[in-house]
């Protein structure tokens, strides 16, 4: 999506699209050790407006993107639905760059200096922070065996049943009753 300058409104505007973010898939074919399978497109509502000659976004994108379980290694479908905001200021082409690099992380503070805002890289740039650094299928996945490798959210190998889960020796010393 790319929104001329000269159209921003003062008062916010909301739109909504779809953007294409198959991109990301190269990005992270190319030596990333995480594994994520991207859409071909999110969607996205997004509010603009501006205040002088900065630029305000806020907005949320949906969409499904395929991960890898970080604990049973297992593919599933990671449900995004998340919400940003950044702020683009002119750009001041000043040579000094390195402290300003540094605060710019930190503010959500972007430059522009073209006619036309051109949103997809900011909105990738977005999904990516938005993306967990250990996925999990479930925030309850039991992992594999590191014993034999097993599956344990699908069965109880013999090595889990001698050794036992730490986790579960808490409710082997309770007795269940009234
Ligand atoms: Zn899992
Ligand atoms: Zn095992």
């Amino acid at each position: 999506m790319k929104i001329p300058v000269d159209d921003i409104p003062q008062s916010p505007k909301e739109i909504s699209f779809s953007e294409r973010i198959e991109e990301l898939n190269e990005i992270y074919a190319k030596g990333s050790a995480r594994d994520f399978r991207f859409p071909p497109s999110l969607h996205v509502v997004l509010v603009y407006y501006r205040s002088g000659k900065e630029l305000f976004f806020h907005g949320r994108f949906e969409g499904s993107i395929g991960a890898s379980c970080s604990r049973c290694l297992k593919d599933f479908s990671l449900k995004m639905d998340r919400q940003f905001e950044f702020v683009l200021i002119p750009d001041p082409a000043t040579p000094a760059r390195g402290a300003e690099e540094l605060s710019r992380g930190d503010l959500g503070l972007s430059f522009y200096s073209t006619e036309e805002i051109d949103l997809s890289p900011l909105i990738m740039e977005q999904v990516m922070l938005a993306l967990p650094t250990r996925p999990l299928c479930a925030e309850d996945c039991r992992g594999l065996c590191g014993g034999c490798g097993a599956d344990l959210n699908r069965e109880a190998c013999a090595c889990s049943a001698t050794t036992g889960d730490p986790r579960m020796a808490l409710f082997r010393t309770l007795k269940v009753g009234r």
